[in-house]
C-alpha cells in the first residue's frame, strides 16, 4: 500500500441565477485519505460565516439544579464500579470523576466528568481540566481495561455533538475487538508496515504531511496537529505521536501537552462559531496491538440561519463528507495563533 494523498478533480457547470444566470464553472475537489481512508469532498465556493457560540438553549433544557453530573447529586445518581474492581466505587483525580456508565455499550464503559462546573465554554475548559480528566481515564484502562486490545477516550461537547448532558464528560471504551474505523486505521498500517520493515503508516503520514506543510498546524509535547486532508466535518483536527505506542506507556507531561494541544484547537473553533464538535482518541491497550495513537477533533455545526444540520445524506448514507471550509485554510488560521492568541489560557 501506498502513501497516497489522492486528489481528483470534478467539474460542474451551469447558468447562475446569481449572477444574471452567466455560464458558471466550479471544480470539486475529492480527497481519499491514506491513514483513515477517508473520502471527501472540499466545496470553497460554499464558505459561511457560522456566528458565535450560543448555548443558551441548551443551558435552559439541562438546568445545573437538575443535573446528575453536578457534585450535589453525583454520588446519589452515577453508577459504580464493582467492589472487586473500585471498592472506592469511583475513580477520582482533581476536580475529575470516573464512573460506569449505566448505559453500556463496551466491555469498559466509563464516564469521566471532568468539572465540577455545569457547564463551560469551550475556552472556559482549560488545559489542566483536560488533563486530569484524561490521565483519569488513562487510570480507568489501566485499572479495568484486563484483557482488553482497543480502546478511546471519547467526547460530544454539547447537544448538536451528541452529548446528553451540558455538563462536560468524556466516555472511556476499550474492548476485545476494534471499532469500524479502528480496524481501518489498523488495517492501513498493517498493510502499509508489510514489505517496509515495519515501517510506522502514522509517522510517514505525518513526515509527509509536514514535508507539504499545508495542513501542519503545530506541536504541543510529542503531538503534532494538522488540519485533516480529507475532514469528515468542516473542521477536523488531527493529532499522531508516533514515537509513542499507545496511551498507557505516555507519560503524564505529553498527556498534559495533548489537554494543551485540544484546548487551543477548541479556542479556535469557538472563534470561528464552532460551539459543539466530536472528539475521539484511538489507543490500542496492550503491546502490538496495530492501532496508532491518534486523536481526531471534529466539528458539528448547525450551520446559520437555518440551523441546517453540517451532517446530511451525504455523509449518513455514502460515507463521505463534504466541507466549505478547504483544511489548508483551517490549518493556516489556527497556525497563526498556536503559540499566541489560542495559547492564551495555557
Ligand atoms: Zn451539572
Amino acid at each position: 500500500m501506498a502513501l497516497k494523498f489522492q486528489t481528483t478533480l470534478r467539474g460542474a457547470a451551469f447558468l447562475d441565477p446569481f449572477s444574471g444566470f452567466q455560464p458558471r464553472r466550479v471544480t470539486v475537489e475529492v480527497r481519499r485519505d491514506p491513514l483513515f481512508g477517508d473520502t471527501s469532498r472540499i466545496l470553497p465556493f460554499r464558505r459561511r460565516d457560522l456566528g458565535s457560540v450560543d448555548h443558551t438553549v441548551f443551558l435552559k433544557r439541562d438546568r445545573p439544579d437538575k443535573c446528575p453530573f453536578c457534585p450535589e447529586r453525583l454520588e446519589r445518581y452515577a453508577a459504580r464500579f464493582l467492589p472487586d474492581l473500585v471498592p472506592e466505587g469511583h475513580l477520582t483525580l482533581g476536580q475529575a470523576v470516573c464512573f460506569p456508565n449505566a448505559f453500556p455499550y463496551e466491555a469498559l464503559n466509563a464516564v469521566v466528568v471532568m468539572s465540577r462546573a455545569h457547564y463551560l465554554r469551550p475556552s472556559q475548559l482549560i488545559p489542566d481540566v483536560l488533563a486530569d480528566a484524561l490521565w483519569l481515564s488513562r487510570r480507568a484502562f489501566r485499572r479495568l481495561g484486563r484483557g482488553l486490545r482497543y480502546g478511546s477516550v471519547n467526547w460530544n461537547y454539547m447537544m448538536p455533538a451528541g452529548a446528553g448532558l451540558v455538563h462536560p464528560h468524556f466516555q472511556v471504551a476499550g474492548g476485545r475487538a476494534p471499532t469500524r474505523a479502528q480496524a481501518v486505521m489498523r488495517a492501513r498500517a498493517r498493510a502499509y508496515a508489510r514489505g517496509r520493515d515495519g515501517a510506522s503508516l502514522a509517522a510517514d503520514y505525518l513526515a509527509a504531511e509536514k514535508r507539504a506543510g499545508q495542513r501542519y498546524v503545530g506541536r504541543s509535547g510529542p503531538w503534532h496537529w494538522l488540519s485533516a486532508f480529507a475532514p469528515r466535518g468542516l473542521f477536523d483536527f488531527i493529532a499522531l505521536a508516533p514515537n509513542t505506542e499507545s496511551l498507557l506507556s505516555m507519560r503524564r507531561a505529553g498527556v498534559d501537552a495533548l489537554a494543551r494541544g485540544i484546548s487551543r484547537v477548541i479556542n479556535y473553533l469557538e472563534d470561528q462559531g464552532v460551539g459543539a464538535f466530536n472528539l475521539a482518541l484511538h489507543t490500542g491497550l496492550v503491546k502490538g496491538s496495530g492501532l496508532p495513537l491518534v486523536v481526531r477533533l471534529v466539528s458539528r455545526v448547525d450551520i446559520p440561519p437555518m440551523g441546517v444540520d453540517e451532517i446530511n445524506y451525504f455523509h449518513r448514507l455514502h460515507d463521505e463528507c463534504l466541507t466549505f471550509v478547504p483544511p489548508e485554510e483551517a490549518a493556516a488560521d489556527l497556525a497563526a495563533g498556536w503559540e499566541g492568541k489560542y495559547a492564551d489560557n495555557t
